[in-house]
């Protein structure tokens, strides 16, 4: 299990790296987390159930997992026993032979209930986790000077984990330091996108790129979150 220290300590390395540290953090983490899950389905009953009661995975945790090399023994077992649960749901809601025809709308209703999954995806589940847990020591070690100097110098966060931390900041101080931080950050990347649009000009495209070169690409990540 992760410590609170060990948290605090891949938050500040996170913050040394490109782009949103949440981001980055939950990313490896979940990298992690679908090599075990696929590499333990085999032999893991619970873990199954779990997924077939999720009827598999999100589309793009689906698509991840299937990306993952040596993925597919781990795939079949686990999205067999989701398909047996899809198949025990449709039947439940088959019209009973030999009965005349229903309602359909009442039997619209039965199929999307038997399409629908029980469980949300457990990629999701544990990625909404460990998103929350970053966030709570991320918030706590803002009151501590020399975290706040690291998270000032960084590229921040994204819209979305921003959106998250404001919502978690427990105190007036945090929550005011957070944005007036992010204000600065965002108006660094701002201040880049202009001279990488200047450069664009025919007029000074001589001067060739610098660091705002993949301005535009830090961008989109800083609004819409890192991609996944
Ligand atoms: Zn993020
Ligand atoms: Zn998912």
């Amino acid at each position: 299990m992760h410590s609170r220290d060990s948290t605090r300590w891949d938050l500040e390395h996170a913050l040394s790296q490109e782009g949103c540290a949440i981001c980055r953090l939950t990313q490896k983490a979940i990298a992690r987390f679908v090599d075990g899950l696929l590499y333990e389905s085999v032999n893991d009953p619970g873990i199954r159930r779990r997924a077939a009661q999720a009827l598999g995975f999100c589309h793009r945790h689906a698509w991840q997992m299937r990306a993952v090399h040596g993925s597919a023994l781990g795939m079949a077992f686990l999205n067999r026993d989701a398909l047996n649960q899809w198949q025990a749901q449709l039947e439940q809601v088959q019209k009973p032979r030999g009965r005349g025809v229903g309602q359909i709308s009442k039997f619209v209703h039965h199929a999307a209930h038997a399409n629908r999954a029980k469980e949300k995806c457990l990629v999701c589940e544990r990625e909404n986790e460990i998103e929350q847990r970053d966030l709570k020591v991320l918030i706590e070690s803002l009151a501590e000077g020399d975290f706040c100097a690291k998270f000032r110098a960084s590229a921040g966060l994204c819209r979305p984990h921003f959106a998250q931390a404001c919502d978690a900041a427990a105190r007036v101080e945090t929550l005011d330091a957070l944005i007036e931080m992010q204000i600065e950050i965002n108006a660094r990347l701002v201040a880049e996108l202009d001279e990488f649009i200047r450069k664009n000009d025919y007029r000074f495209m001589a001067e060739g790129f610098g660091a705002e070169g993949d301005a535009w690409m830090r961008a989109i990540e800083r609004l819409a979150g890192a991609a996944r």
